[in-house]
């Protein structure tokens, strides 16, 4: 299976696609993933699945793709600060149509919506399977919808432990007066 080190790289010569169409199969790196997140807070170890499907609107040039993209991202949760991991599920149904002449060079912006997209010699496939994966991701990751955080005040992991911060802290002082008068009373 084809491995790539840049996912806009995944790009398709309409020319080449017969009337049964084409499906493929590639696997992105963990580095062309980073360079699609640019986040170093999340880090990806094993390449991402992506499988698509290809078909040619019979007597037309429109173009419709299926997209199918797996994989998992290890960051932590923003509630409890413990590593998690983020799995990827997506599936994308997109059409192209032949661009316009006056449509700018970067094809990916004159996309009116996530379904309708445009091409000229190429499909550029990767650079919409990118923004995707961007769009895809949470704002926010959280390790369980009932993740119940760190306690702001004794910082313990309320999944895992008691908050400590109940318990009043034992003063050394009356902890030395009390064997006193422990020893006071046996004398
Ligand atoms: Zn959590
Ligand atoms: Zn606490």
């Amino acid at each position: 299976m084809e491995k790539l080190k840049r996912i806009e790289d995944i790009q398709i010569n309409p020319e080449v696609i017969g009337e049964a169409g084409m499906e493929n199969d590639v696997l992105a790196l963990p580095e062309a993933l980073d360079e699609v997140f640019r986040n170093k807070d999340l880090r990806v170890k094993e390449p991402f699945a992506i499988h698509y499907v290809v078909q040619r609107e019979k007597d037309s040039q429109d173009v419709h793709v299926s997209v199918d993209v797996s994989g998992e991202i290890e960051t932590f949760c923003v509630r409890c600060l413990e590593t998690m991991t983020h799995s990827v599920d997506l599936h994308l149904e997109t059409d192209y149509m032949p661009a316009s002449p006056e449509m700018s060079k970067n094809l990916e912006e004159e996309r009116v919506s996530s379904e309708t997209g445009y091409y000229r010699k190429s499909i550029r496939l990767g650079d919409y399977i990118a923004s995707e994966l961007v769009l895809a991701l949470p704002l926010r990751f959280i390790c369980d919808e009932r993740c119940k955080g760190l306690c702001p005040g004794c910082g313990a992991n309320l999944n895992k432990e008691e908050c400590r911060c109940e318990k009043k802290p034992v003063d050394p002082r009356l902890h030395a007066l009390a064997e006193l008068k422990e020893k006071i009373r046996k004398e």
